[in-house]
């Protein structure tokens, strides 16, 4: 077993609060949830970080992420709102490093939120070298 807190509560060795099990799935709310009801969606293999999962296997998390988000607006904690939510690497917030999608449900007003600083290209044309780049990576990928 390695140390991965993830596979290790996918493995039964750290209790969880699960929501959802499947063969390839598991989901179970956050230790630390940014409001009542924030779920964790995990594969139960080890992948990192997100273009490291095999698409049969991300299809099946955003499936999951995607009821679960429903069953938080179709039950009593009735929230207005859900954010689903998924960091890469440590400048974007990472903390556990075993992929994973937030599911945040969240009400009007409730103050939750994340700070981004504001962006703005310095010109169309930089705006344009930008879209270029990021569509030649894509033609390698
Ligand atoms: P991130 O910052 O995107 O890597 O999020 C990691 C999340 O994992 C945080 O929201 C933590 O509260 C949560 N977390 C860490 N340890 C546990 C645990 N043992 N059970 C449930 N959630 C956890
Ligand atoms: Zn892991």
């Amino acid at each position: 077993m390695n140390d991965c807190i993830v596979c290790r509560i996918a493995a039964g060795c750290i209790p969880s609060r699960k929501v959802y099990e499947d063969d390839l799935v598991l989901a179970f709310l956050d230790i630390s949830p940014v409001s009542p009801g924030h779920v964790l969606v995990v594969p139960k293999e080890h992948f990192n970080p997100l273009w490291n999962v095999p698409d049969e296997v991300l299809a099946r998390l955003l499936s999951v992420a995607k009821r679960i988000a429903k069953a938080q607006m179709d039950s009593a904690l009735a929230p207005d709102g859900v954010n689903l939510f998924q960091t890469n690497g440590t400048a974007a917030g990472q903390t556990v490093f075993h992929v994973h999608f937030h599911v945040i449900p969240r009400k009007n007003g409730d103050g939750a939120g994340w700070t981004f600083p504001e962006g703005a290209y310095a010109s169309p044309e930089e705006a344009d070298a930008t879209a270029a780049a990021i569509a030649a990576a894509l033609e390698k990928a």
